[in-house]
């Protein structure tokens, strides 16, 4: 496993790292007890990074991977968790509100301490708020040694520029912006080289497109992006190749992105994924893959507030 230091935080992630979204059954009912042996097995692989959220099953994964961190010494994994998004319409970035989110997120984790804190998905809020308010509520938590470092997430490219020119951030959590189908990230890494911001890219897999099983139901993608997924996907298929190793080495192979949060409550599908990304991309596959995407390269999805996107 490679580490890469993730921006000016001095914390050294692995290039692949736990999505804990799943242990709220995202993307299907999980088995709890599998869920726990999934990040267990991630930190055997050496995966020390794992994201979470209160939304990912209303609370359900930080409960779940509260229950598997109690067996895992606190210096094996850095933590990162969110604030404000509680349900798929439920945002609240008030001061008050991600001051107890954070207290209520520890309790559920059972840690004393989360290393990295986010506002979840701001181009719901205002981001206003979330400079002139919620940040400066995480600062004052930083202060009092609940949070070490603080970021933001977000699905439209320009918040992060935006939210970074007013205010100091530590890291940035972009998805579904760094895989096989759309690569819009590459344009805003420059920009956030320049300003030492940690880089997380997550969702390799464009949640759950380019995979066999296809994108769950609430999936937002269109009729059109999803089409040419599954295209791509059968491609793979017939050649006896698997779309989500492709997919997964080609999220991987840029060294410029500091970690890839890649989602499963599967150990099969974990064990299988941290041997794909050793193991060289089959140019040729690529290079057909990327033909037949081509017709929806970048193309992503409106999400939250107008003036946002
Ligand atoms: P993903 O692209 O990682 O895809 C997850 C899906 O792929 C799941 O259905 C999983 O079962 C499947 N999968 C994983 N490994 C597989 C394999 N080897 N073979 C076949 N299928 C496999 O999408 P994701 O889970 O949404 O993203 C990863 C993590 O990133 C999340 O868990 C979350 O922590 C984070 N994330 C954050 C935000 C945000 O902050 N707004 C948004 C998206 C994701």
């Amino acid at each position: 496993m490679q580490y890469r230091n993730l921006g000016r935080t001095g914390l050294k992630v692995s290039a692949l790292s736990f999505g804990a979204s799943s242990l709220g059954s995202e993307f299907r009912q999980i088995d709890e007890a599998e869920g726990i042996r999934t990040v267990h097995l991630a930190i055997d692989l050496g995966l020390n990074f794992i994201d979470v959220s209160p939304f990912y099953g209303r609370t359900t994964a930080e409960t779940v991977l509260g229950k598997a961190l109690r067996e895992i010494s606190r210096d094996q994994y850095y933590l990162a968790t969110k604030v404000g998004r509680y349900d798929t319409t439920s945002f609240d970035f008030s001061r008050e509100r991600v001051t107890r989110s954070v207290d209520e997120s520890l309790e559920r984790l059972g840690l004393d301490h989360i290393d990295l804190i986010q506002c979840h998905d701001v181009e719901y809020g205002s981001l206003d708020q979330i400079v002139d308010e919620t940040l400066p509520a995480l600062r004052d938590l930083q202060q009092k040694g609940k949070v070490r470092f603080v970021g933001i997430t977000g699905l439209p490219l320009k918040i992060f520029r935006h939210v970074i020119e007013q205010t100091g951030i530590d890291t940035i959590l972009s998805y579904c912006r760094y895989s096989l189908n759309d690569t819009s990230l590459d344009e805003l890494i420059p920009f956030l080289k320049d300003s030492d911001i940690g880089i997380i890219s997550a969702s390799p897999l464009s949640m759950g497109l380019l995979t066999r099983r296809g994108a769950p139901s609430w999936h937002p993608a269109s009729e059109k992006i999803r089409d040419h997924c599954l295209r791509a996907v059968r491609f793979c298929e017939k050649r006896g190749h698997d779309i989500a190793k492709l997919a997964l080495q080609f999220a991987l192979a840029n060294p410029e992105i500091h970690t890839t949060l890649v989602g499963t409550a599967s150990p099969e599908n974990l064990k299988k994924n941290a041997d794909w990304i050793e193991e060289p991309i089959d140019e040729e596959l690529l290079h057909q893959v990327q033909v037949l995407l081509n017709p929806i390269r970048n193309e992503s999805w409106l999400s939250g507030k107008p003036e946002n996107n």
